[in-house]
Formats: structure tokens, sequence, C-alpha cells
């Protein structure tokens, strides 16, 4: 009787740790890792306020980092009860003004964009990554994926297989087709970006956000599972900033 009761509570205790480990286990197939353009968040009808630190460089800001289903879905808001807190990510805090800079107006010092970011997004893969993991995971991958320099080094290479036609006045700005931009990132970063337009002042199509794929870890890239929906023109502007 002794030896049943022992085996019964053995086998209690097996199954609560197994639903420990699957509960702690990741409820989500990969992240979206998004880019953002400052020029066209700026660009358009809405406009933008600079954050308080000062105008952001004219580099890609990170917007943000997203756990996504591989049915297009998403979750969001997985949990009120541990919101976003600077102290966590004190030590990132001056990295992330200059890689992840707020644009919305009023203009704020980041923590509001950083907190929504977290409280909508970050809750949802805490399972695997605390506070400070999922910040510093987001602006390790920025550093992997540089998407300027895969850009411009595509438009200033004469014998680039997809050349981006034309650099004109030397800069970067004006009007690329769109399969240009999505083969220079390819190719600099291995795997295909989508790419998302929004829409200038004037109603131009403009480069807006880059999307890459990254496994549940938050340390590499993968192909994309699915591809966001929306459309570019063929040709879109890569707007001033
Ligand atoms: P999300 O809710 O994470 O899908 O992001 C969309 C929200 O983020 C919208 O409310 C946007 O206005 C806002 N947003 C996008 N880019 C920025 C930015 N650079 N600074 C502040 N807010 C932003
Ligand atoms: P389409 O030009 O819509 O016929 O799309 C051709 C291919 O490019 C398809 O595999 C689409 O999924 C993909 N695609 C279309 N638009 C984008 C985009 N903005 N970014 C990344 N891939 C895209």
């Amino acid at each position: 009787m002794e030896f049943k009761e022992s085996i019964l509570i053995k086998l209690v205790v097996m199954l609560q740790c197994l639903t420990l480990v699957l509960c702690a286990s990741q409820d989500f197939d990969f992240f979206y890792f998004v880019q953002q353009w400052p020029g066209s968040y700026c660009d358009t009808q809405q406009s933008c306020c600079y954050p308080t630190s000062g105008k952001p460089d004219a580099d890609f800001g990170i917007h943000g980092l997203w756990p996504n289903y591989n049915d297009g879905s998403y979750p969001s808001n997985c949990d009120s009860s541990n919101p976003f807190q600077q102290s966590q990510v004190s030590n990132l805090i001056s990295t992330m003004q200059k890689e992840w800079p707020t644009l919305a107006c009023p203009s704020g010092n980041g923590i509001q964009f950083w907190s929504h970011e977290w409280d909508k997004h970050g809750t949802c893969s805490e399972s695997l990554l605390n506070q400070h993991d999922y910040f510093e995971a987001a602006l390790n991958l920025k550093q992997k994926a540089n998407l300027l320099q895969a850009l411009t080094s595509a438009g200033k290479s004469q014998c680039h297989v997809y050349n981006m036609e034309i650099l004109r006045y030397k800069s970067r700005w004006g009007f690329y087709s769109l399969s240009s931009i999505k083969n220079a990132i390819s190719d600099s970063i291995g795997f295909t970006p989508f790419i998302e337009c929004n829409s200038d002042s004037s109603g131009n199509s403009q480069l807006y956000q880059v999307y890459l794929c990254v496994d549940t870890d938050a340390s590499s890239f993968i192909d994309c599972p699915v591809f966001p929906h929306g459309k570019c023109s063929s040709n879109i502007e890569f707007s001033s900033f």
C-alpha cells in the first residue's frame, strides 16, 4: 500500500514538472524583427517629432521584435502583470536611444515607445526572454543586419548583379525598383525580407519598414514562415532624412 502511494506521489510530482516545462516553453513560432526608415515615418501627412535627445542618425531604427505564429496571426499584450521597467534595461538605454529612436509626437525620451513594444509584444516571449534580454536581443539583431550598408553598397557597386539602378546626385535618395531593394537586402543578409511601404505627403509609395524573420531564441535570421500582407508599388522611393 505504502509502496503504491509513493509511486503515485512520484507520478504526480513528475506530471507537475512536465506541466512546468511545457508552460515555460515558447508559445509562438518565430519573431519578426522590424526596422524602420525614419525619413518615411517623418515625411507623411502625420509627420513626426524628434526625440528629446535630438535628431536620430540617418539610419534604420528598430521598431520592434514581434512574436508571431506560422499562420500569420500573432499574440499581443500577454502579461499585464509584467510592465516595462526602465531599471531592467538601464545599461542599454543609451544604445536604445541611438538604435531604437522614438519619432512620435510630442517629443519623448523613448520610454513610452519601448514600454508599448514590451507590453504589446515583449510580454508574449517573456518565457524565453526577460525584459533585459529582449531589448538586448533586438539591439544585437540590428548589428547583424545592417540594412543601410546593404542598400548603399549595392547602390555603389557597379557590377552588382541586381545593380541598384541609379545613385542620384551621389546620394541614396531616389526611386528604386522594389525587387532591387529586396535583392540587395537578401544578398547581404542571406534571407528574403518583407518590405512595407507607406505614402509620403505627395502620395508616393516609399520604403517604410523592413521585416526579417528570426528564430525563437531571437538570435538567428531564418526564412520567413509567412510574410505579412501589404503591397508596395514596383518602384518605390527611398526618402531622405
Ligand atoms: P506596434 O503596435 O508595435 O505594431 O507598432 C505600431 C505603433 O507604433 C503605432 O502606434 C505607431 O504609431 C508606433 N510607432 C511606430 N514607429 C514609431 C516610432 N519610431 N516612434 C514611436 N512610435 C512609433
Ligand atoms: P508580387 O510582386 O506581389 O507578385 O510578389 C512576388 C513575390 O514577392 C511573392 O513571393 C511575394 O510574396 C513577394 N512580395 C511581394 N511584395 C513583397 C514585399 N513588399 N516584400 C517582400 N516580398 C514581397
